[in-house]
């Protein structure tokens, strides 16, 4: 990616805004960042370099613009024009615009712009349901190609599902706020929007935790170089068509440490398999143990709403529903926690094979056991 600032400096207009990181890095150069000018970057997209070659290619990738300002600043209105005029030279780059002026979008439109470009992508940001109702509805409205969603910093509950039903935004990023008076962000505002991609068929992005980060209730102060580690290592982006991401390998590794995770909690580890289990399955043979686990996890949990979800597995009565307490697989959002599946969506037939192989895994160690002591 490159970044191309043409001016800097901005001026506040939202809650977002609170903690504006132009602002605090300003701040600590003593340097007054609601002033704007342009920089020496201006006309970065044409400039070139002693062979004669335009410095941007599109080889570095995303054109990330105005990252130290918005865009649509009306500041900026006497310098925009020849920004698109830049924009229109270089179709071979990809431009972003990040901006909070989504109302200001219409009035600052170059002549040609037509529906939109193809080389330019606008994304909005909404940091709450107040600016996601506002600004959506007008960013859906506009001739714009290709348009992407910004919830970041998350400061709430932002419900924008039926913005996403209308199939016209390809991307959602989420993040929480960085800085010393950084505001929380709570993984459960992260983890809805995340499911409201998925069952819109919308890509999905964590980017980062933000300082203060909300799990289960607990807050949690995160260090600046694991915000973004940490939001890339919770496996929570998503992009439609692709697996949930690499948790779903269960190799040795992986087992080791769902079994040692599942070895620490009181509830899971309570869950055995009774003499009449063990008696049954020396009966069926895992074989035939192994296709039931196969037509159960199919028909209780593979539905994108599975029925009586969180109900759906008994407490006994069959090994493998002893197993799915054991292993954390009795219902969607235990597969979503312990297992990182995305619930809201059908599992796929990777899946659901996973799944058969963590109970069976389970199922043949307490047969041995079970078998041991008979
Ligand atoms: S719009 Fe963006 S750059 Fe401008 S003050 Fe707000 S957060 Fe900062
Ligand atoms: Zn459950």
């Amino acid at each position: 990616m490159s970044i191309w600032n043409p001016w800097h400096g901005c001026q506040k207009i939202s809650p977002g805004c609170a903690n504006c990181y132009v602002y605090r890095r300003d701040e600590s150069i003593g340097k007054d960042a609601s002033v704007v000018t342009k920089t020496g970057d201006y006309g970065l997209p044409l400039k070139k370099n002693r062979q004669g070659q335009y410095k941007l290619t599109p080889e570095e990738g995303t054109v990330y613009t105005c990252m130290t300002s918005d865009f649509f600043l009306d500041l900026a209105d006497g310098w925009r024009q020849g920004c698109w005029d830049m924009i229109r030279q270089r179709q071979d780059l990809e431009f972003h615009i990040i901006t909070k002026r989504i109302d200001r979008f219409a009035q600052c439109l170059p002549p040609d712009w037509g529906e939109g470009w193809d080389n330019v992508t606008i994304c909005c940001t909404c940091e709450d349901q107040d600016r996601a109702d506002y600004r959506l509805p007008i960013f859906l409205s506009l001739p714009i190609k290709h348009r992407e969603v910004i919830c970041e910093p998350m400061l709430g509950e932002t419900d924008v599902e039926k913005y996403l039903a209308t199939g016209l935004i390809e991307k959602v990023t989420c993040g929480g706020e960085s800085g010393d008076k950084a505001r929380p962000c709570d993984l459960r505002w992260i983890q809805e929007v995340r499911r409201e991609c998925i069952r819109c068929g919308v890509r999905f992005y964590f980017k980062q935790t933000g300082a203060v980060f909300v799990k289960d209730g607990r807050v949690y102060r995160i260090g600046r170089r694991l915000q973004m580690t940490q939001a890339d290592k919770s496996g929570y982006s998503y992009t439609p068509g692709e697996n949930s991401g690499s948790r779903i390998r269960y190799e040795l590794p992986e087992r080791r440490a769902l079994t040692e995770r599942l070895s620490r909690s009181d509830f899971r580890s309570r869950f055995h398999l009774t003499p009449a289990d063990i008696a049954y399955i020396a009966e069926k043979g895992t074989d035939t143990i192994r296709r039931h686990a196969q037509d159960f996890v199919a028909k209780r949990l593979a539905a994108e709403n599975p029925d009586k979800d969180g109900k759906q597995t008994p407490m006994k009565g069959h090994p493998v529903f002893i197993a799915q307490h054991a292993a954390a697989c009795c219902c969607r959002s235990c597969l979503e926690k312990w297992h990182h599946i995305p619930s809201g969506k059908v599992l796929t037939e990777e899946e659901q094979a996973y799944i058969v192989d963590v109970l069976m895994q389970w199922i043949e160690a307490e047969y041995k056991r079970g078998q041991g002591r008979t």
